[in-house]
């Protein structure tokens, strides 16, 4: 493979609410996928611009990637380029979102008038079909399978399994620096092989992190609920996750 700070960008054959996703010259097999600074909330409909984000969530996703190879989780990162863009492996997206849940908040609460903030006796996993235009709607397993036909059962099942020992991992790396991993959201890819793999990015805007001490929030729900202050939390995750992993990955 050459060598990834050579890359160079074809023409971008996606735009999503966070990514632009680009060809790489040199290698058919990889994607170059640059972090917007845009910032999305209620499905789209809140919208904004925040100078910095993409940045910020480039780099926290691209360390949070390599803790999870170090602790035996691999996923479709291959390298940093640029200030705001990683070089992943070409994955075919399954279009579910994973979501992981260690603690009562968010739509969970809302759906069954609970309260944000009680600890779940067991991790939880949740299934959403990607899909905007039906606002992501909430299924379960046998729809998946068998009504929307975008795994096998057997996929299924593995993509929980590597959820919940991908929310073991993350759970330590968080609880290192003072947070504590309330919910997240995956989404995985497929090599043709048939091989699943982790993709998509692990960022404050896909994750839910209370500090421990405080309570404060230090993700996304900032701007979904007005709470001001979005990047500077971002920053602070990103400050502390470096200093406490940053050489070590
Ligand atoms: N999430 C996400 N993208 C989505 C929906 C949810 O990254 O399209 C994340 C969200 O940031 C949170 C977790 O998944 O960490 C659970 O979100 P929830 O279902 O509670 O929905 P929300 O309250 O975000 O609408």
């Amino acid at each position: 493979m050459a060598h990834p700070a050579s890359f160079t960008k074809t023409e971008m054959f996606y735009e999503g609410k966070a990514k632009r996703l680009f060809g790489v010259k040199e290698d058919a097999s990889l994607i170059y996928q640059e972090f917007k600074d845009s910032l999305t909330a209620l499905n789209g409909i809140k919208k904004s611009e925040m100078s910095g984000k993409g940045i910020l969530n480039r780099d926290i996703s691209s360390l949070v990637f390599r803790y999870l190879k170090k602790h035996g989780q691999s996923s479709h990162w291959v390298a940093d380029i640029g200030v705001n863009a990683m070089v992943t492996k070409k994955v075919k997206i399954i279009p579910l979102e994973v979501v992981v849940r260690n603690v009562v908040a968010g739509s969970l609460a809302k759906k069954l008038n609970q309260e944000e903030g009680r600890d779940l006796e067991k991790a939880i996993v949740d299934l959403h079909f990607k899909d905007d235009s039906l606002s992501d709607p909430f299924i379960n397993d046998d729809q998946a399978v068998h009504v929307l036909k975008v795994a096998t059962e057997v996929e299924v099942k593995k993509i929980k399994s590597m959820a919940l020992e991908i929310n073991e991992k993350l759970k330590t790396l968080f609880l290192g620096i003072g947070l504590k991993l309330v919910d997240f959201k995956l989404e995985f890819g497929k090599f043709e092989n048939g091989e699943i793999v982790l993709a998509d990015e692990i960022s404050p805007d896909t994750c839910r992190l209370w500090d421990v001490k405080t309570g404060e929030k230090r993700d996304k729900d900032r701007f979904r609920r007005d709470l001001g202050d979005v990047l500077e939390n971002y920053r602070i995750v990103w400050n502390d996750l470096n200093k406490k992993y940053g050489t070590g990955l």
